[in-house]
């Protein structure tokens, strides 16, 4: 089972596995670079082999990404849509040179332009970047919203339309997170629910899509459009959406990552990881 939590990257990404393994992940989410600013220097040869070193003697695999918040595919704005394609360029890059096997992405927002027009965009710009790095074995993975905004990808047929525009489909994949499907309106909270929108997903995207899930629970209702998380059954999804998960074989080996919300000394990660394992059923 590859299960784990978001990691920090302060004092290098190197840091990160260590966290990681720190409270027994054995799969991590890091950012490439700063997730809050464009510019980012780049990756000291130290700190790479010390990150690779750290991954051989902890096992924890995979370590994947998760690309900085700024970053809008769909941006109408010139300016912030070039930035957007350099930095996702150097992010893709940054998370070869580490060996990362994908790199989650939000699709991005229309701020305004439409959701069709959003969506054209998005696959467009994919392509432009793919194009340019056509002997790369990173994936992007696209992650479902909660629909905050103007952002795309809340519902499942989004996600298909991108990934029917863009040419490189073995370059993409998707991302689940259970807050945001929650919180975009997937009832996900009992098991009939859970099986509807498992297949819902399968129907529209191809369940094999999803690559990565991001385990967590909502601090909003269902269809808030709102994205904020909670602790594992401490939210509006409950407990059992989890068990469901975690005994789900056709996620067995997905790796799950939390993203709740925690302090430095991560206990509220390890207090997660415990309620998480405990919904294992022993066979
Ligand atoms: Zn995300
Ligand atoms: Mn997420
Ligand atoms: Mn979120």
């Amino acid at each position: 089972m590859f299960i784990g939590a978001h990691m920090s990257i302060a004092g290098g990404v190197d840091k990160a596995v260590e966290r990681g393994s720190s409270i027994n992940c054995t799969t991590i989410q890091i950012f490439t670079k700063s997730n809050t600013q464009w510019r980012t220097t780049p990756l000291k040869k130290k700190e790479v082999e010390n990150f690779k070193k750290n991954v051989e003697i902890t096992k924890i695999s995979p370590v994947f990404g998760h690309n900085c918040y700024l970053i809008n595919l769909a941006s109408p704005d010139p300016e912030i849509y070039r930035k957007s394609i350099d930095t996702l360029l150097i992010e893709l890059e940054r998370s070869e040179i580490l060996g990362l096997p994908y790199l989650v992405m939000h699709p991005g927002s229309h701020m305004g332009a439409g959701e069709k027009a959003g969506i054209e965009r998005i696959a467009e710009s994919l392509n432009k970047i793919f194009e340019k790095i056509k002997g790369y074995n990173v994936r992007v993975l696209l992650e479902t919203t909660a629909g905050q905004g103007r952002s795309v990808g809340y519902r499942f047929e989004q996600l298909a339309e991108i990934m029917a525009l863009v040419e490189f489909k073995e370059k993409l994949g998707v991302c689940l997170d259970t807050c945001h499907i929650f919180a975009a309106g997937y009832d996900i909270r009992s098991k009939y629910g859970y099986e509807k929108t498992t297949a819902e997903f399968n129907s529209i995207v191809g369940i094999d899509k999803i690559k990565a899930i991001h385990l967590n629970d909502s601090k909003k209702e269902l269809g808030s459009k709102v994205d904020r998380h909670e602790h594992i059954g401490k939210g509006f999804i409950g407990l059992e959406t989890f068990r469901y998960i975690m005994n789900d074989e056709r996620f067995r080996l997905v790796p799950k990552v939390l993203e709740t919300p925690k302090g430095e000394d991560m206990k509220e990660d390890v207090m997660n990881l415990k309620v998480l394992r405990g919904l294992i059923k022993r066979s």
